[in-house]
């Protein structure tokens, strides 16, 4: 049981058994003691949004029969309709609308968008494309049941090659019929930067100024709880996200959120459930006490989250690879980018992620072709709710420039294990050499 220097337990023996040798050890500790100030701040925005969240919980009189549920009907759900007024305080709308029946992000933002959009009417994406499921929600790849089918057209302002707002091209694209305009926080999978909330509230501000009655509506997926204001702080009507990413904090086991202006809201109920009905029906059926304690975990889940994306940052970015965000820049979500140039590399990376998971880390993923994809993509996941990108996972496509896109990690010291599991596997592979 020796100690060694600079560890304070045998902490060395551990890791070795989990896998991992000394030097990619050292190496990670020798990265990690340069990024103690920005870890400081992160905790500082965790505590101001924990501080939120127990704020807007109280407010609301959170009790503990706010974990009983309905059941059939689901009407008077009491822990149901005072988890939305939780969501509203948070993210200070008028009202929100939280609901297991609502089952991914996807389906939240088909229904915002299903809910206020009429034939006619025109949708304005100011930032570039959307994220690739809403293409066939809008209709940009013809789809059965699209906003396209039902007569609503959409237009898209590419951003400017620096990855800034075309504010000439916003002024000419908004018509009379514009009705509604989407903006998407986080790049997704796109070579695009992530949007800070002080950018979204400029680009708001405009369109506003240009005609007051648009509907602004934010795709807030992987961005909530990374800053200490939300999109609706800066005008949005709208906000829209996934439970099963930052807000479920790694407990809600399905879902998602919209919170917003009351009228828009009301409409959305509707659309959920039926004309006549809205939010008086949907029981909770005992998810709730997931909902109410992810919410509360949330801010700090997202915090060890971004820890884990600026760690691997600086880890290949001192390597030598190309990673976005950098490792110095802001953080607007929880998304990191890192090319390898080769296969070998996002196969080894994805195969550390598997390997340092709670779950299925004996498995071996592999490359293979998947519905959507025009490569094979290969995919590492060792989650304990299925498909859960707030818990650590990484997928990449083989296919040039062969870059791994990586986020989540339900607390700071497994997110490292995992980027000391996914160097371990590159230096296994021979693709990094330490
Ligand atoms: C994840 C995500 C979505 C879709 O959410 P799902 O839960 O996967 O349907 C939409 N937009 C962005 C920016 C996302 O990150």
């Amino acid at each position: 049981m020796a100690k060694e220097d600079n560890y304070d337990f045998d902490i060395i023996s551990l890791y070795k058994e989990l896998g991992i040798r000394r030097e990619v050890l050292d190496f990670g500790r020798e990265v990690e003691v340069g990024l103690a100030k920005r870890f400081a701040a992160i905790d500082n925005v965790a505590e101001y949004n924990q501080l939120k969240v127990i704020h807007a919980m109280q407010k609301n009189q959170v009790s503990e029969g706010c974990f009983h549920y309905a059941s059939g009907y689901g009407y008077n759900d009491v822990g149901r309709d005072t988890l939305e007024e939780v969501y509203a305080s948070v993210f200070h709308t008028e009202s929100a609308l939280v609901r297991p029946q609502i089952t991914c992000g996807t389906h939240a933002l088909a229904l915002a968008l299903g809910a206020n959009l009429r034939p006619g009417d025109e949708l304005l994406s100011p930032v570039g494309k959307p994220y690739d499921t809403l293409e066939e929600v809008i209709g940009i790849r013809p789809s059965k049941g699209s906003l396209a089918e039902y007569g609503v057209s959409y237009s898209q302002v590419e951003l400017l090659s620096d990855g800034t707002f075309d504010f000439d091209g916003i002024r000419k694209a908004i018509g009379g019929n514009t009705k509604m305009v989407t903006i998407q926080r986080s790049k997704g999978y796109q070579t695009r930067p992530s949007f800070s909330v002080g950018q979204i509230g400029e680009l708001i501000h405009f369109v506003k100024n240009i005609r007051p009655d648009i509907i602004c509506m934010v795709d807030n997926c992987y961005g909530e709880f990374v800053e200490t204001i939300e999109p609706s702080d800066v005008g949005a009507d709208l906000v829209v996200g996934s439970l099963i990413k930052n807000p479920g904090g790694g407990l809600a086991p399905i879902g998602g959120y919209i919170a917003g202006r009351k009228d828009l809201i009301e409409a959305c109920g509707f659309r959920l459930t039926s004309p006549g009905l809205g939010k008086e029906v949907g029981a909770s059926l005992g998810v709730m006490q997931s909902f109410y304690q992810g919410l509360f975990l949330a801010p700090t889940v997202t915090a060890g989250a971004l820890k884990g994306a600026i760690f691997a940052a600086n880890i290949y970015e001192k390597l030598g690879f190309a990673v976005v965000p950098n490792g110095s820049e802001s953080r607007h979500d929880i998304i990191q980018a890192v090319t390898f140039g080769k296969p070998e590399g996002v196969i080894a990376f994805c195969k550390g992620i598997q390997a340092a998971a709670p779950v299925d880390s004996f498995v071996t993923p592999i490359p293979w072709a998947m519905p959507g994809y025009d490569s094979d993509v290969i995919m590492a996941a060792g989650a304990f709710v299925q498909g859960s990108s707030i818990e650590l996972s990484a997928d990449g496509p083989i296919k040039p420039p062969y870059a791994v896109y990586f986020q989540g990690g339900l607390t700071w010291h497994h997110g490292r294990l995992g980027i000391l599991m996914s160097l371990e596997h590159l230096v296994r592979e021979g693709v990094v050499v330490l």
